[in-house]
């Protein structure tokens, strides 16, 4: 295993999770070079070390006791963090009907025990290659060229899965839309490549403001951006809220045809719901949209939000 396109210079995660010491130990000997390898000794380690470390690829023991291979999988689909990695379920088992239920729970492959070395190095090299194309590609797709920010297709992703998230645990959802105060005078003032770079900064200073991992910033829009705070209360959101207004001020990017100030500003809608069944994720955009009207409309270069029901 010389080579891992696409990113040769990252090594790629691979967590081995079985109960038996002995199991790990013969597939660690085999991927330390190559990998960074992670174990897991029972089901609910292995759902942990999903959730810090994200791993590339897993090979899943699939008796084990307590939570067992087929629920780990389960668990992992079923959370948009994590349904993405895939899994290589190892067992000792031949039958085809749990070849068929491991397939069936979303399993990218199978390799039975006792387990030949040349074989599943093979396979881990498929399907570790498989996983890092498909990273790039997706990292292509999802990032906006001119900003270096989630662009509207991840945006359009992220919001509907974190609402739904966000139901099943009953937590709040903020969303922040932001605006650049009259951008059109600055494109007309200092062209349109100046307003371009523009954008950029901006977009970074929006994306330096938030820290939690879960949380994303998107283009929206021309010179729209969107935040989402998942688990966020209406409270610290305003706050973020607060600090990308002063973040983008402090920038300092000299806009001498604002009306606001001498330098480039921005206006924030915020809005906060815990998501209930009857309702759409689109209720959360139009009110955070709203929000960001009414900061326009009071003056611009502010932030104007909205707790909606129970939160
Ligand atoms: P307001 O304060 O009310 O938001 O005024 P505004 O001028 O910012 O809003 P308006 O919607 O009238 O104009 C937005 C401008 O943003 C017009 C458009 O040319 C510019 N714009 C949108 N996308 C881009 C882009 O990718 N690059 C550049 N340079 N300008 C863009
Ligand atoms: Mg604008
Ligand atoms: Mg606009």
């Amino acid at each position: 295993m010389k080579t891992w396109l696409p990113h040769p210079h990252n090594r790629p995660k691979l967590l081995i999770v079985d109960d038996q010491l002995t199991n790990i130990r013969v597939l660690h000997e085999l991927f330390r070079e190559d990998c960074d390898v992670f174990m897991a000794t029972s089901g609910e380690q292995a759902i942990t070390v999903c959730q810090t470390q994200l791993p590339d690829l897993i090979l899943l023991d699939v008796v084990m006791d307590g939570v067992d291979g087929h629920e780990v999988c389960r668990r992992l689909k079923a959370a948009p963090a994590t349904q993405d990695i895939p899994i290589i379920f190892i067992t000792a088992k031949q039958q085809d009907t749990d070849e068929v239920l491991g397939l069936e729970l979303g399993a990218v492959d199978f390799i039975s025990k006792p387990i030949n070395p040349v074989v599943v190095k093979a396979r881990v090299r498929t399907h570790l290659t498989l996983k890092l194309q498909y990273d790039l590609l997706r990292s292509i797709a999802l990032v906006d060229g001119l900003t270096g920010v989630a662009n509207r297709r991840k945006f359009d992703e992220d919001i509907s899965a974190d609402w739904r998230q966000c139901f099943r645990e009953q937590k709040p959802l903020s969303l922040i839309m932001a605006d650049v105060d009259f951008f059109k005078r600055y494109n007309d003032r200092y062209g349109h490549q100046a307003g371009d770079d523009c954008l950029s900064s901006v977009a970074q200073a929006l994306s330096k403001t938030v820290r939690r991992p879960y949380d994303l910033v998107a283009r929206y829009g021309g010179e729209e951006f969107a935040c989402i705070l998942p688990k966020t209360d209406h409270s610290g959101a305003v706050e973020i809220a607060e600090k990308m207004q002063k973040h983008v001020r402090a920038l300092g990017i000299e806009h001498s045809a604002s009306d606001i100030d001498r330098v480039v500003t921005i206006s924030l809608g915020v809005a906060t719901m815990t998501p209930t069944g009857d309702l759409e994720f689109k209720v959360l955009i139009e009110a955070a949209d709203k929000q960001l009207y009414k900061a326009k409309k009071t003056g611009r270069a502010r932030v104007c939000s909205v707790a909606m029901s129970s939160t």
